[in-house]
């Protein structure tokens, strides 16, 4: 299989970029801020619970993610593979991963990291507000606590993967077209290797 963790800050591309390496690669994409808007929307349980907690900018809890992608992993185990995007955002995430993919018989390939200043950050998901109808891109205040939660608890995770030599970063400022260009040959280049 080839697990793509795709990985940076809020605002760096990360869900522009899925869309368009899921249909190269063939993979299924696995956002959990997706699944969680799905929930929201739906007005489940689970939405009604996270609800507060993602408007505000913080993470939900370690153990509700990780049994959505596990459920989601097992759902889908004839898959060539799966971009895991917004997933993992912790350590405790990315063990879980790690464990998930191995009963399966499978690791990650390779953890993909896009790299953007933080000012570019703010002024992209402002931006994006405008039209995302996302209550968490609305205002600067919950902006910068999604950037600040990033940097606190998700970013260490850079040092995860670089242990396991698995962590490539991307410049993540430029066309979409050439981020895309640069994701690939870094796949490409794991694939052959
Ligand atoms: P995203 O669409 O990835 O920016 O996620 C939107 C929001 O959903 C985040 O700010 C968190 O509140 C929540 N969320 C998404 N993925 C995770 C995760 N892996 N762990 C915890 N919270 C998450």
């Amino acid at each position: 299989m080839l697990n793509l963790v795709l990985f940076g800050p809020p605002g760096a591309g990360k869900g522009t970029q899925s869309e368009k390496l899921l249909e190269k690669y063939g993979l299924i994409h696995l956002s959990t801020g997706d699944i969680l808007r799905g929930e929201m929307k739906a007005e489940t349980e689970l939405g009604l619970k996270a609800k507060s907690l993602i408007e505000a900018g913080n993470l939900v809890p370690d153990e509700v993610v990780i049994g959505m992608i596990d459920n989601k992993i097992s759902e889908n185990l004839n898959a060539k593979g799966f971009i895991f995007d917004g997933f993992p955002r912790t350590q405790a995430q990315a063990e879980a991963l790690d464990k998930v993919l191995e009963e399966k018989g499978t690791g990650v390939s390779v953890m993909l990291s896009l790299e953007v200043a933080e000012e570019e950050l703010v002024n992209r998901l402002l931006e994006r507000g405008k039209y995302s109808g996302r209550a968490d891109d609305a205002n600067e205040e919950t902006i910068k606590n999604r950037i600040s939660v990033y940097n606190k608890e998700t970013s260490v995770l850079v040092d995860y993967y670089s242990a396991q030599s698995k962590h490539v970063g991307i410049y993540g400022v430029g066309t979409i077209d050439e981020i895309f260009e640069k994701l690939s040959n870094a796949i490409d280049s794991i694939q052959v290797g």
